[in-house]
């Protein structure tokens, strides 16, 4: 980012000059778009966009999916271990993004996973046999090994999600802006009361699509107002990656 950043500082600068002509490496790549929802960095180019994408073009177990014909399984029930600890609400760009540095763990048949940061997408970016809902959160949690387990929250139009209003009461407007919850944050504030879940292996849904993340995408949603999803779409009207083919991937839900 700096590079780039310096690097189209640098061909604004020259243009005005007469060398302008002398450095069509710089300003060519001034000009490579930077990852987004919209125009020139569009999810269908991100894989072209830096060599370190490729995965987002070549994967084969790639996020979102539109989660439809899952196989009920014996899946043992998720184990949310959060606390509440010091959290901070960052604008990155494409988000809203809350990093938790003492939030807990989450027990999986895979491991156990600390919850590092959790930001949102609107509409959902997972689809239910097709439909989307209005928001998500997603809850992203590593392991010793620095492996990734993302649980997805579904967020529907209702009552005033009162988790939410503590995090958007402090939405940092501008790009990079980062905001300190004044009294922290509990991550189980989020969860819905039924915690049974859809499960499958997956990616990030952001450049650079990193595969290998476990995925547990809770069915019942939670609710949020028409004024708080108002108040992220301002910011972010819509940051949802189009859902990936599954490409025979196992895909299972919980009893
Ligand atoms: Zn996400």
């Amino acid at each position: 980012m700096k590079n780039l950043f310096s690097l189209s500082l640098l061909a604004v600068l020259l243009s005005s000059s007469a060398f302008a002509s002398d450095m069509p490496a710089a300003n060519a790549n001034s000009h490579r778009p930077h990852w987004s929802y919209k125009g020139d960095g569009k999810p269908k180019n991100w894989a072209a966009l830096e060599s370190d994408f490729a995965t987002c073009g070549i994967g084969k177990e790639q996020s979102p999916i539109d989660i439809r014909g899952a196989v009920h399984a014996d899946l043992p029930a998720l184990e949310f271990e959060y606390t509440a600890g010091s959290a901070n609400v960052v604008n990155n760009g494409h988000t809203i993004q809350v990093n938790l540095e003492t939030g807990g763990n989450l027990k999986l048949d895979t491991g156990t996973y600390q919850i590092v940061q959790f930001h949102f997408h609107t509409p959902s970016e997972e689809k239910i046999r097709g439909k989307a809902y209005s928001m998500v959160a997603h809850m992203v949690h590593k392991n010793a090994e620095g492996k990734l387990a993302v649980v997805a929250v579904l967020f529907k139009l209702g009552k005033t999600n009162p988790a939410i209003a503590k995090v958007f009461a402090h939405m940092p407007m501008n790009k990079d802006e980062k905001i300190e919850l004044p009294d922290g944050f509990n991550p189980a504030d989020l969860l819905p009361a039924k915690q049974t879940y859809y499960a499958f292996n997956g990616s990030l849904t952001t450049p650079p699509c990193t595969e290998g993340v476990v995925w547990r995408v809770l069915k019942q949603p939670v609710e949020l107002s028409r004024a708080q999803l108002a108040k992220f779409k301002k910011l972010y009207p819509m940051n949802a990656r189009p859902v990936q083919p599954l490409n025979g991937r196992t895909l299972q839900e919980s009893p």
